[in-house]
Parts: structure tokens; C-alpha cells; sequence
């Protein structure tokens, strides 16, 4: 052959926007049922694009349309324990009148992709897929085995996905001691010598409960001292208006130690609105993560302005640190009273683990090689992902998804907002970190 080959000469930083925007063209919408259309298609692209570097992918449907890619990456010490990169493939909804660019367009404009999906979390599928056909085009095998899962319904708790997989075919995680997925290795900009990077080390744990009361149901016109709604909203008031105590974890410890060394000023957790305008746009972050919450979300009662019913209901959002499950449920029954009544609707566990060992150290040097001013520091994740599945099999989680953000952009703001984009060096960027992660994983 007299041509070069073209496969030959395309790096991961030439594929990952088109990878991006071809993922956010797919509309995986998780509706929190199984109308979604799209997390099957999602699943066959990434399996395709893992078979056209010689990997041997497998799809797995949980239930029609749910699908998940798994593939395993053989490398050079296929007797040390292997590292498993997970993502989801699904989105939260979006409504396209309400954004500048059409949701499932991939559209670039002012330097960034545009899309559901473009943060969380289709930047970094694309960005492993990237890194991954690089690396196995020119031959270059990771240290270790690597597992790769493409995952689907993380938005509506991983039952489809990642507990699926966990549950039912925990032999693909076989070996896997460690773990690196989303909501983590983003940058925070804190001065021109000084750029944190935030890799998660702990997520809280979640009560989402129905709060019931069951009360007289009567006339609406007679007396009635026993009403359930009257009953229900001043325990869901008492609720909602409480603050619960502040609680400094031992990540969100390190995480103000780092900070506070880094600005030069001491941090006062107990003093959280000083700390908090310290952080600018990753407080909304940050600020969840000195405290349990429990907001309240949905109420029901009644069907008739007449009529008393005999039960009224509410959901509330209840999330707990790390090592505060105990004292958060203590805490709920004392303030919602005995009157009410509560169930979990979902729960799940909190985690976390020490900013320590040698892929840390990988994580820091690959962002240092990248960004001589990165100084990559443990935080805690408010919310939870698929990594709580995970950890069911023993596996240490990291989110750790790198990203240089320039520092106006609201990143926090962008999962699962409107207008969500990812910048495209921001993207290249990724794929050099994670190559280099690779390299020393
Ligand atoms: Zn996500």
C-alpha cells in the first residue's frame, strides 16, 4: 500500500468532539421509566467504536432498550488487580425551547460542545473512548487490565445499569479493585499560581421517604381537631426549615485544609459564609457538604375543598455524610414527631475513602504534566452516582473525569441545567490527562 494509513494518525484529541457530539445527537433521556429512546443506540455506538480498535464488547439489556457496553482492556500485568473506568450513557431531559442551542444538536459555538449530556456525562464517555482507540492504534497497553463500562439509567438510581451489571454479572468485575467515573477532576481556579482540581473522594448518602399521616377525614364544614394535612404540614414546615448541625467529614476536612493553605487564610467551617464567598461558583457544591439536608419536594392531600381527607403525604429529599446515617434518621423522627409516618421510596449508602495511594499520586502528576499550576485536592460529592453499585463489590471510588474549566464558567450549574456545554480544550485537555493516567494507573 502506497497510502499511509489513516487510522494510524488520528489521536484521541482529533476524535473526542466529534465522539461528544455524536453521543449527545443520541437522545438517551432517562425518564425514570423505559420510554427513553435512545440508551440502546447509545450502547451499539460505543460498542462499535471499542470493536474498531479490537476490543471485544459486550452489550447487556436489562430490560428492552436498557442496554449497557462492557469491554476489558488486557494489559501488560494481567496478574495485577484491574481499574475500572465507568460512565453512563443516559441524560436527564431537556426542554428545547427553553436553551440557546438545541439539546441533542452537538452544536459547537463559542468554543464549547453543546448539549444534555456535555458534562454529565458524555464529555468523559467520549474522552475514554478517545484515549482508549488511541492507545490501542498504536499498541500501547495499559499497565494493568482496565474494564470499561458505558452504563445505562444512572439518572434514575443505576437499577438498569450499574446494579443490573453488579447484581447479575459481577464476573466482569472481577479483579477490579479500583474505580474512576464522574463528578470529579474538574478545576477551580483559584489565583494565576494556583488552579485546584477536585477529585471525589466521598459522596453522601440518601433517604428519599414518603412522610404519611393519617388523621380524621370528615366535613369540611364541622370541627375537627384531628385534620392530617393541618397535622402534616407543620411537621413537613419544621422540616424544611431546619438547619442541621454543620459536620466536617474527614474529606471535607482535607478539602478546607488544601483550600485554606492554598488562599493563604484560614477556613473556618463554623463560619461557612465567609468560607463559602471564598469559593465562588463551586460553593453550591461545597456548601451541601458540611451538613445533612432533607428538603422537602412533593405534597398530597385531598381531593375535594370540602371534604377532610383521612391521610395526607409528602416526599422529601433527605441526603447524610459519611458515617452520619444515625444521627440523620435520629434527627428526622425527633423533628417530624410521632405523628408521622416515614418510609424510605429509595435509599442508598454514603462513601467514602482516603486521598492516598498510587492512583492518586497518577491522578496528581498526569494533571501537573498537563497544568503546572494543577493541584488536584479531595472533595465530597453532595449527590451520589453509579460508584455506590460499585463499592458493593469492594471497589475504591474515585470521580475523577479531568476538566480545565475557564474559571466564569458555572460548572456546577451546568448538570443538569439548561445551556449544559463543555469547553472543547477543556475535552483535549481530558484526553491528555487520562492518557497520561493511563500510562502510570
Ligand atoms: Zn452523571
Amino acid at each position: 500500500m502506497s497510502e499511509s494509513n489513516p487510522a494510524r494518525t488520528i489521536t484521541g484529541e482529533d476524535e473526542v468532539v466529534d465522539l461528544c457530539r455524536d453521543l449527545i445527537r443520541i437522545d438517551t433521556s432517562n425518564y425514570g421509566d423505559h420510554s427513553g429512546p435512545g440508551e440502546r443506540a447509545a450502547a451499539e455506538y460505543v460498542a462499535e467504536k471499542l470493536a474498531e480498535v479490537g476490543l471485544e464488547p459486550q452489550i447487556f439489556e436489562s430490560h428492552k432498550g436498557r442496554a449497557s457496553t462492557v469491554a476489558r482492556i488486557e494489559g501488560e500485568d494481567p496478574s495485577r488487580p484491574a481499574l475500572l473506568i465507568h460512565g453512563h450513557t443516559d441524560v436527564v431531559p431537556a426542554n428545547a425551547e427553553d436553551w440557546t442551542h438545541h439539546p441533542f444538536g452537538g452544536e459547537i459555538a463559542d468554543g464549547c460542545v453543546w448539549g444534555r449530556g456535555a458534562v454529565d456525562m458524555k464529555d468523559m464517555d467520549a474522552m475514554t473512548l478517545a484515549v482508549v482507540r488511541d492507545r490501542l492504534r498504536s499498541g500501547r497497553k495499559p499497565p494493568r487490565d482496565v474494564v470499561l463500562a458505558f452504563l445505562a439509567d444512572e439518572e434514575a438510581g443505576g437499577v438498569y445499569g450499574a446494579k443490573h451489571l453488579v447484581r447479575e454479572h459481577p464476573e466482569l468485575f472481577e479483579g477490579v479493585t479500583e474505580a474512576i467515573g464522574e463528578v470529579g477532576g474538574f478545576s477551580f481556579t483559584v489565583n494565576e499560581n494556583l488552579r485546584l482540581y477536585l477529585v471525589e473522594t466521598a459522596q453522601k448518602g440518601m433517604h428519599w421517604m414518603r412522610l404519611t399521616v393519617e388523621g380524621t377525614a370528615g366535613h369540611g364544614s364541622m370541627t375537627n381537631d384531628d385534620n392530617a394535612v393541618t397535622e402534616l404540614c407543620e411537621a413537613v414546615g419544621r422540616l424544611g426549615r431546619h438547619k442541621f448541625p454543620i459536620r466536617v467529614t474527614k474529606t471535607v476536612r482535607s478539602f478546607l485544609d488544601e483550600l485554606s493553605d492554598a488562599l493563604g487564610t484560614p477556613l473556618d467551617p463554623e463560619d461557612m459564609d465567609a468560607t463559602l464567598a471564598e469559593l465562588g461558583g463551586i460553593a453550591k457544591l461545597i456548601g451541601a457538604t458540611l451538613r445533612n439536608t432533607a428538603a422537602p419536594t412533593m405534597l398530597g392531600a385531598g381531593y375535594k375543598v370540602n371534604v377532610i381527607p383521612g391521610q395526607a403525604t409528602a416526599h422529601v429529599d433527605g441526603r447524610f455524610l459519611p458515617g452520619l446515617e444515625e444521627e440523620f434518621l435520629a434527627d428526622l423522627d425527633r423533628i417530624l414527631g410521632p405523628r408521622v409516618k416515614r418510609e424510605d421510596v429509595h435509599a442508598d449508602k454514603a462513601l467514602e475513602t482516603s486521598f492516598d495511594g498510587a492512583l492518586v499520586d497518577a491522578m496528581q502528576s498526569a494533571l501537573r504534566a498537563e497544568d503546572p499550576i494543577a493541584r488536584a485536592v479531595p472533595y465530597c460529592l453532595s449527590g451520589g452516582t453509579d460508584a455506590k453499585s460499585f463499592d458493593d463489590l469492594g471497589i475504591r471510588c474515585f470521580g475523577f473525569a479531568p476538566l480545565r474549566l475557564p474559571p466564569e464558567l458555572d460548572f456546577a450549574g451546568m448538570f443538569h441545567g439548561v445551556d449544559e456545554r463543555v469547553p472543547v480544550d477543556g475535552l483535549k485537555f481530558g484526553v491528555r490527562v487520562l492518557d497520561r493516567f493511563l500510562d502510570q494507573c
